[in-house]
């Protein structure tokens, strides 16, 4: 394997740290002073699709698609001529085909199909204190935008404030805090989806959520994710919390109530507890069947009466694929994400990230192989997801393409967190009296956000979009976080109608896995997608022969 370039001096774009196949850095900072893509298109938006300084340059590609397997490995096709899917009203004028005309918008699930602008959702962004943090900017973000987004799993379990009856949640201000402040935004797009894990199920999130929200949210079984095989985890500080956080029945490593591990404490020999989660799906009891566990669960949940009901599964091999693919399938849930192994918000072990499951490109290829087998067998396929190490456009495409036509929407864990700390920090300079608050790191802008812009309206590209959307009177509510995700989302979007339009293709149901090609025959091999000069190569001899 080969060194991910840290620097892209067409974009103007270099990298802190060093860069992973998502195109963000290993170790991605919240007082990052960037400058990545996604660093940098949270301010400039879309003219981070182009290389900079525009009439006093010329630009070449760094092909890196050949060298090894993955998503980089995989080419977008373009076509001479043509144009699927264009929208009721438009023809096959040139005048119509052109890229702004493309159709973006997605939607998902069962009897009740809940609508997207972008075909993008979040990850997970449950207990870890990032996502605490930054929460206002992720979730104003993804409902000014449209896209649904996760709140992940312990939430409720590591809330001092929240109050638990007999074991049962009776009041969860954090929670609560995260779904109003999606839905005060919400206008029609997107959602917000729950998950729920091994603790969240024993501390009744479910009847809570249902009995205050209705259907207004989407709730997750959770099965795994891609960056650990083990539940979730966070680190504390603070010896009382961790006791709290064991009293609420979690695993924390090590012990704070051993007196040997008090000591080490006082001393600072150990300076933080490791909480951790169960297992996912342990309380499904695999002797009676997994399938009928997992139907009792989803029975139960529609039973409290949710409507819309998806499963989260991670990297785990064929087996556990097959069967997220198929008990989806049979419970008729709305949406299955699949996540291959890559990163997290922060306390996945370093090298079971590294090591552990299977990365994208493989399960996701499977993914697509399990779908089309069950759809032969005359089984209605779930939705899908795909998740793992996705941040630009081009990501979008491939995996929708991949997985054509069951995927519906490119979840992305870190990428999108990138916009939501870079706006607080910049919030933070011009409200310093709410900089703590905001959770800003910056007491005045560095260079590379003052060679952008001085003052709100000059650094957010879409400021005078999002300020169209709400009014004037609200931006002072607006964080800038979320204007930063606008902008963000913008160059995705943007640069998603374009490879699309190249592709021909104007809507999103038309995207097809021969609008894919393998750079390399290893590709080939795993995905099933025709190396480059085989794919057509057909119809080209038809051509030239007849
Ligand atoms: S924002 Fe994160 S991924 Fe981007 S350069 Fe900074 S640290 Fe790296």
């Amino acid at each position: 394997m080969f060194d991910w370039p840290k620097q892209n001096d067409a974009l103007g774009t270099v990298n802190r740290g060093n860069p992973c196949e998502s195109g963000l850095c290993t170790l991605c900072m919240s007082d990052c002073k960037g400058k990545c893509e996604t660093w940098l298109s949270s301010l400039v938006g879309r003219k981070l699709l182009y290389p900079r300084n525009f009439g006093n340059i010329t630009s070449g590609a760094s092909h890196i698609s050949a060298v090894g397997a993955g998503y980089h490995a995989l080419r977008i096709q373009g076509y001479a001529y043509g144009s699927k899917g264009l929208p009721a009203g438009l023809s096959k004028d040139p005048d119509d085909c052109v890229f702004p005309n493309v159709d973006i918008q997605t939607s998902f699930g069962g009897e009740i199909k809940t609508k997207c602008r972008v075909p993008m959702m979040t990850g997970a962004l449950g207990s870890t204190f990032i996502a605490a943090k930054y929460w206002n900017s992720f979730a104003v973000g993804a409902a000014l935008c449209g896209f649904p987004i996760v709140i992940g799993e312990n939430v409720v379990g590591v809330d001092k404030e929240s109050k638990l009856e007999k074991g049962r949640i009776i009041s969860a201000p954090e929670l609560d805090r995260r779904i109003d402040m999606f839905l005060r935004y919400y206008d029609g797009y997107g959602a917000v989806i729950v998950q729920m894990n091994v603790e969240d199920t024993r501390n009744g999130v479910a009847e809570y959520i249902v009995d205050k929200y209705g259907d207004k949210v989407i709730i997750e079984l959770k099965w795994g994710q891609g960056a650990k095989d083990i539940g979730g985890e966070i680190q504390v500080t603070d010896l009382e919390y961790a006791q709290f956080l064991k009293d609420r029945g979690y695993v924390v490593d090590p012990d704070p109530y051993d007196p040997t591990v008090q000591q080490a404490f006082k001393h600072r020999a150990i300076r933080s507890f490791a909480r951790h989660s169960r297992l996912g799906a342990t309380d499904i009891d695999d002797s009676d069947g997994v399938e009928k566990g997992f139907k009792e669960a989803v029975g139960y949940l529609r039973k409290l009466g949710y409507k819309r009901i998806s499963l989260k599964t991670g990297a785990y091999g064929m087996e556990a694929l097959a069967m997220a693919i198929r008990y989806t399938a049979d419970c008729g849930l709305d949406l299955l994400t699949v996540d291959g192994a890559g990163g997290g918000t922060g306390m996945s072990p370093w090298n079971m990230m590294q090591h552990w499951g299977v990365p994208s490109l493989e399960l996701h290829a499977k993914t697509y192989e399990y779908c089309k087998l069950l759809e032969e067998n005359g089984i209605k396929v779930p939705d899908i997801a795909l998740a793992g190490g996705f941040a630009r456009e081009d990501h979008i495409f491939k995996a929708l393409a991949l997985c054509a036509p069951y995927t519906k929407l490119v979840c992305m864990g870190r990428a999108p967190m990138i916009p939501g700390y870079l706006g607080s920090n910049i919030e933070g300079v011009f409200k310093p009296e709410r900089r703590a608050e905001l959770s800003g790191h910056w007491e005045a802008l560095p260079t590379s956000v003052k060679t952008v812009g001085t003052y709100p309206e000059e650094i957010f590209s879409g400021w005078e979009a999002v300020k169209n959307k709400v009014g004037a009177d609200a931006m002072d509510d607006v964080p800038f976080g979320a204007v930063a995700m606008y902008g963000y989302a913008d160059k995705l979007a943007c640069g998603l109608q374009q490879f699309m339009a190249g592709a021909r293709k104007f809507d999103l149901a038309s995207i097809c896995r021969d609008d894919l090609m393998s750079a390399n025959r290893e590709t080939e091999a795993i995905t099933g997608i025709s190396y480059m000069t085989d794919a057509l190569n057909e119809k080209a001899l038809a051509i030239l022969k007849g």
